[in-house]
Formats: C-alpha cells, structure tokens, sequence
C-alpha cells in the first residue's frame, strides 16, 4: 500500500439520540460519532407511526404558518375520471 495517502480506517463508536451505541470501522476523524436517528429508532426498522423531529422543525413550521390562512375554496381538481 501506497503510504500517506490512504484515509485513517479506525474503530469509532457510534452514539444515537435514542441512546443506542454500536461500534463500526470508519474513516471519521474522531473515535466518536454522534447520530440523530439509527437503525434502532427509525420508523423503518421499527415499523411504528413515528414523527422524527430531533431539531424541533415541526415547530417551527408550526409557528411560522401560524397566521397563515387557508384559500376560501379548495382548488379543483385536474380531470375526474
Ligand atoms: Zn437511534
């Protein structure tokens, strides 16, 4: 192998918001690699109706269409048949 030029392949420890911890083998520059969502907690994996909103988004979305209003008739609809 070609020296200096190959990435750092090292051993980290992956910790998720869920509290979950495994170990992998990566390039990451640190030994500590922090997630918000894994395999663990991911609607997928668990097949539970979830809302994943690790960053506060859905609130925020909330509060900024508070004032926002709804058109006075709902579009009609593109070809019904
Ligand atoms: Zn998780």
């Amino acid at each position: 192998m070609k020296t200096g030029i190959h990435p750092n392949y090292h051993e980290v420890t992956v910790v998720c918001a869920c509290g979950s911890t495994f170990k992998t083998r990566s390039t990451y520059k640190s030994d500590l690699l922090h997630l918000e969502i894994c395999s663990r907690c991911h609607p997928f994996f668990t097949g539970k109706q979830r809302l994943v909103d690790s960053a506060g988004r859905v609130e925020l979305f909330r509060r900024k269409y508070a004032g926002f209003k709804k058109p006075a008739a709902p579009a009609p609809k593109a070809k019904t048949s």
